[in-house]
């Protein structure tokens, strides 16, 4: 049957990958193009030519009628500027179909509409996009037709990052230059590259997109920003890893399908621990590649949801009073030659040069937890942070019990002897096999675990790019290394110096440790003992960008200059102000047009009742008393509306920058939150009938 689908088959076939190019490529092309990806030697403009050609042959062949270089402004969400392959018409009034190798590897879009923080002044609008090798192209299919898509970074006319993409190539090249250092000083001398892998489990909620169209705050900010709690919420635990339902299910298939054709490795599906919360995981890849996949990822969520008649939320908290949304992002250090620098093999407490990576992380974290904390900040997830959700605010790391103990016997003793071992499950019952157990359990509450062979970054909001994130964990660990490295190929005794530095940064880094419940007010006084910095919002996390430790590390590493981190920061500050900004002049339009009017109708039926009920000589008490309740509740929100927009007016005509974002942040998210309450109690009180929109329990249950 035609529906039979075969993964094997398709898998990749939309992508210009190694197996495309060796089939296409003249042999010494090819050879020259892998050079470049490997060892980033650089490419000659007649080589590219011969790409270009055969990449639009191909991509023609795959029904392509434009290209795109493909980029990651600022702006959170990717950016793309079609062209077609046409040009300039032949006399006998056909057109030609070319690509060059100049218009490959280099674009010029108009820089000056996207944010520069600063970088650059708007008549200054000169911007390039350079192809980024390392990453394939592929044709992606939707309503516009076949496009090949180009991935690219994007920087100003002076060189400066605009973009994600290149502090994040720039990262990866530092932590692998600084590993290469460090796996040399082990005897290995034959691995060529270190390269960070990244694997992003990516959470997402689904809504009936008639519904959706229904509410203006999940059109204009992508999550809720009235809502009272349903009777039922995620309390019976009942959703997480349940049966998908078939809606859902033929969602999810076709998701996969196209994820898959364009060389996403969609890998893990389940339902999450929200009502309406589902979760997607591919399997990790290079750190380029797996962040433009993860972007792939969400457009595709997108995409699809609406062809299946639904909306999908990548906001990290679309409903209050159920779990939000965030993005694992699972990291480790892999060879060419396919060696985890993780990986701490059976017996952890003899494996030296695991144990020096482990520190040097445990002192990257530790020594850089703001940057960490900021990289995972956006306007969404101060919902999640600090907010008594998961995960908290403060960064510590879960290492499980027999790394810990490892860690524990260096410090006490200053030597490790042994390795607590995993043993047997036993389950008492006798038909079940025996399985193997790990030496370590779980811990679902940290920031930062190790989980067997990598580290699991859970802040990261689920609509941001995960860039960021793993810019700042491969340079703090690439400045770590550079550290250690600095000490120990100086060393006369490595042994021992070895020995001494592994035992030195479990001391002084140990406070970082913590492998109990994260969620517990304990922690939070603990860690303050322990003076770790608690970060509660966005706002109080920019200024970790452009602290001196913070500017010192990311230039010594090449991975931003002084100028740069300024330009993020102020950008990160102009698009907190500018979402928040959105979210209280939605709920002004909410409370002015659609619920104040609502609840204004109904008070006039219910006071008709009254007198009509008194006429008949009935009881009216429990009518006027509810009127009185609703009116005084209307009172409430008119007073709230008030103190919102005039809060909002305020901030709106400050200047941009930190101040302002401050202001948005402590006095207008809290008049949202005064708003916010007397119309969710309305909600509970007023006729569903007369209310002009979905309820939380409409949007989540009955999809
Ligand atoms: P877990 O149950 O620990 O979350 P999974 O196997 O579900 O583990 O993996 C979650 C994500 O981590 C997947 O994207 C997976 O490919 C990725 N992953 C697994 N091993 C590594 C590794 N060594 N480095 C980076 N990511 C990894
Ligand atoms: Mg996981």
């Amino acid at each position: 049957m035609s529906d039979l689908l075969n993964v094997a088959d398709i898998f990749g076939e939309d992508v210009f990958n190694d197996t495309v190019m060796q089939a296409r490529l003249p042999k010494k092309v090819y050879k020259d193009l892998k050079k470049t990806i490997e060892e980033g030697k650089e490419l000659d403009l007649a080589t590219a030519d011969v790409i270009a050609h055969e990449m639009k042959e191909w991509a023609i062949e795959k029904g392509a009628t434009h290209y795109t270089h493909w980029f990651q402004p600022l702006t959170g969400v990717t950016a793309e500027k079609h062209d077609s392959f046409i040009s300039a018409p032949m006399g006998n009034g056909k057109v030609l179909m070319s690509f060059s190798g100049k218009e490959l590897i280099k674009g010029e879009p108009d820089a000056s509409s996207f944010p520069s923080g600063g970088l650059r002044a708007t008549f200054e609008a000169r911007g390039y996009t350079a192809w980024d090798c390392t990453s394939p192209a592929f044709v992606r299919h939707d309503a516009a037709g076949a496009t090949l898509c180009i991935p690219t970074a994007f920087c100003s006319y002076t060189g400066e990052a605009l973009d994600q993409k290149t502090p994040l190539l720039r990262s990866m090249e530092a932590v692998n230059i600084q590993s290469l250092r460090l796996i040399r000083l082990f005897g290995n001398t034959t691995s060529k590259k270190v390269t960070p892998s990244v694997g992003p489990e990516q959470e997402y909620f689904l809504v009936d997109a008639e519904k959706f169209q229904q509410r203006k705050d999940l059109i204009y900010t992508g999550r809720t920003l009235f809502g009272a709690m349903p009777p039922k919420g995620q309390e019976l635990d009942d959703h997480y890893f349940g049966t998908i339902r078939q809606r859902i299910a033929g969602f999810m298939k076709d998701v996969n399908e196209q994820l898959w054709r364009v060389g996403v490795t969609a890998k893990t599906q389940h339902n999450e621990v929200a009502p309406a919360q589902h979760e997607l995981a591919p399997i990790y890849a290079e750190a380029n590649v797996a962040v433009d996949h993860n972007h792939v990822v969400m457009q595709t969520l997108k995409r699809v949801a609406c062809q299946h008649g639904m909306k999908c939320l990548l906001h990290e908290k679309p409903f209050a009073g159920v779990n939000g949304s965030g993005k694992h992002n699972n990291w480790s250090l892999t060879t060419d030659d396919g060696k985890n620098l993780l990986d701490p093999g059976k017996t952890p407490h003899e494996n030296i040069q695991f144990l020096l990576v482990l520190t040097c992380v445990l002192k990257a974290v530790d020594e850089h937890a703001d940057l960490l904390r900021e990289s995972a900040s956006d306007p969404g997830n101060d919902h999640r942070l600090g907010a008594n959700e998961a995960p908290p605010a403060i960064i510590s790391v879960f290492l499980g019990e027999q790394l810990e103990d490892v860690l524990e016997q260096l410090i006490s003793t200053g030597e490790a002897t042994h390795s607590l071992k995993g043993g047997k499950l036993e389950t008492g019952v006798r038909t079940l096999p025996d399985l193997a157990k790990d030496a370590t359990d779980r811990n679902r509450t940290s920031p930062f675990a190790f989980t067997g062979n990598k580290f699991e970054f859970r802040m990261v909001g689920s609509r941001d790019s995960i860039a960021g994130p793993n810019v700042v964990l491969n340079t703090i660990v690439a400045e770590a290394f550079a550290e250690a490295c600095d000490v120990l190929e100086n060393a006369e005794d490595f042994g021992k110096a070895v020995h001494d530095l592994i035992k030195k940064y479990a001391v002084e880094h140990y406070r970082i440790v913590f492998n109990g419940n994260g969620y517990s007010d304990e922690w939070v006084a603990e860690a303050e003992r322990r003076g770790l910095p608690n970060i509660r919002s966005m706002v109080e996390a920019i200024p970790a960008l452009t602290t001196e430790k913070a500017v010192a590390m990311f230039e010594k590493f090449k991975v931003f200059t002084k100028a740069e981190l300024e330009s993020r920061a102020e950008i990160k500050y102009e698009n907190y102000a500018k979402a928040i900004n959105i979210e209280a002049r939605t709920m002004i339009d909410m409370a002015s047009k659609q619920f104040i009017p609502a609840v204004i109708k109904y008070t006039k039926e219910l006071a008709d009742t009254v007198i009509a009920v008194k006429e008949a000589g009935a009881d009216a008490s429990v009518q006027a008393e509810l009127l009185g309740e609703i009116s005084g509740l209307l009172g409430k929100t008119k007073q709230a509306l008030s103190e919102l927009i005039r809060l909002t007016d305020q901030a709106a005509a400050m200047k941009e920058g930190e101040e302002q974002a401050r202001f948005y942040h402590f006095d207008v998210v809290p008049a949202m939150e005064t708003l916010r309450a007397p119309v969710d109690r309305l909600e509970m009180i007023v006729d569903k009938d007369a209310w002009p929109m979905p309820s939380y329990g409409d949007l989540i249950f009955e999809i």
